[in-house]
């Protein structure tokens, strides 16, 4: 990165105090300054910082970037949910969703361009990784649909790593994106409101306990047994199921809410009556809570959805059983917007149909 180009997206507050300090002679306060006019107030002009003296205004023009959010498509389903295409450096497109639910609406944005993880019933791991975004791109992400959701009227109350990648393979980027998002002069979220997603990357689960980044843990657990998880998460292989929610039990809660264990019910594979009952046993005694995720057939993997009524069944039983079960019924089915249908086309299709959308402004507002 050039002294002319620093993306001030890609900088914590630590690291920007640290900066600030080094190559500009500045005290710590000029980082507090700056993160409040850019992540509070919205402003990215360097000649509206009032507080700032002129020289050292042009100074910062100068060395600092803002990089806008490029928004190459927006669907908008029949039930609320919008799925966004965002273009990152280099030209490679990544999604993310505004779910639409009763009485708020969750952020999902995605951490990598595609992923390695090639679990069986996700469209993004049949696409492999291609890279890990910066903590820029993920922020610009959230900066995008902030600035279209006035369009809409309406602003999210929530944040999940859960849209395309493995945000635990992108340990920093992640991260430090969690930081400004959950620090209260950047987008001053709560940590019970921010979620990081994982397959069971257990070393970097462990990593994210001792690092103490405020975020809220969700784990995709997706089968009660080694055999059936290794066949559709070859994570499994790796660190199988008892190895995984020893890390969950580990897992410190303090400030942070419960884990939440995320169970995508595939017909007939993981959802049979001794699953529910191993399940029981599995969560039995562990800081969770369990999110029922129906198959999304839109996938087109060659998996069951489970009948609706089992769905049912499946949380009365464990609700019975002294656990917190929720279903997460898919949203934005006509738009392909509900988790493990995201993926994007090849670049060279792509570059047939022209962008749809302009160049978003980059006011990147307080989150509500
Ligand atoms: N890589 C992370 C986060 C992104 S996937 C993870 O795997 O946790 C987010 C969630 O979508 C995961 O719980 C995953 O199991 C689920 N998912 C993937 N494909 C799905 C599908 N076709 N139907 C329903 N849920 C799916
Ligand atoms: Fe990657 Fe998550 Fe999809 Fe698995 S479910 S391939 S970890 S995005």
């Amino acid at each position: 990165m050039t002294e002319l180009s620093r993306d001030f997206y890609n900088y914590s507050y630590d690291e920007l105090v640290e900066t600030l300090q080094k190559d500009f002679g500045l005290t710590k306060f000029r980082a507090t300054q700056l993160f409040e006019w850019v992540y509070r107030k919205g402003v990215t002009d360097f000649d509206l910082m009032t507080n700032l003296g002129r020289e050292l205004r042009e100074q910062l023009a100068a060395s600092f970037v803002f990089p806008k959010a490029r928004m190459h498509d927006r669907q908008v389903s029949v039930d609320g949910t919008r799925k966004y295409l965002f273009e990152v450096d280099g030209g490679d497109l990544v999604e993310a969703v505004m779910i639409k639910q009763v009485s708020r609406m969750t952020l999902c944005v995605s951490s990598q361009v595609g992923c390695a993880m090639a679990c069986a019933f996700c469209r993004t791991g049949t696409m492999g990784l291609k890279r890990s975004l910066s903590t820029s791109e993920i922020l610009r992400q959230v900066n995008g649909v902030i600035e279209d959701a006035k369009n809409f009227g309406d602003s999210f109350s929530n944040i999940v790593f859960m849209g395309m990648g493995e945000p635990l393979h992108n340990f920093d980027g992640v991260t430090r994106a969690v930081r400004n998002l959950t620090n209260p002069i950047g987008y001053a979220l709560s940590p019970r409101k921010v979620t990081v997603s994982t397959s069971g990357l257990v070393p970097q689960i462990r990593k994210l306990a001792e690092s103490k980044v405020p975020v809220s843990l969700a784990v995709s657990l997706n089968a009660t047994t080694d055999e059936v998880r290794t066949q559709v998460m070859p994570v499994n292989k790796r660190w199988p199921i008892k190895e995984l929610l020893e890390a969950v039990r580990q897992f410190p809660d303090g400030p942070r809410k419960k884990v939440t264990m995320e169970y995508v019910m595939l017909g007939g594979l993981n959802d049979t009556q001794d699953d529910m009952k191993r399940l029981v046993s599995l969560m039995r005694g562990l800081p969770v809570k369990v999110n029922l995720i129906p198959y999304n057939d839109n996938a087109g993997l060659g998996f069951k959805t489970p009948a609706r009524e089992w769905v049912f069944t499946w949380q009365k039983h464990l609700n019975d059983h002294g656990i917190q079960a929720f279903i997460r019924w898919s949203k934005g089915a006509d738009i392909a917007a509900a988790c493990g249908q995201l993926a994007t086309e090849s670049r060279q299709k792509r570059a047939a149909a022209p962008s749809r959308l302009p160049v978003l402004g980059n006011e990147p507002q307080a989150a509500v």
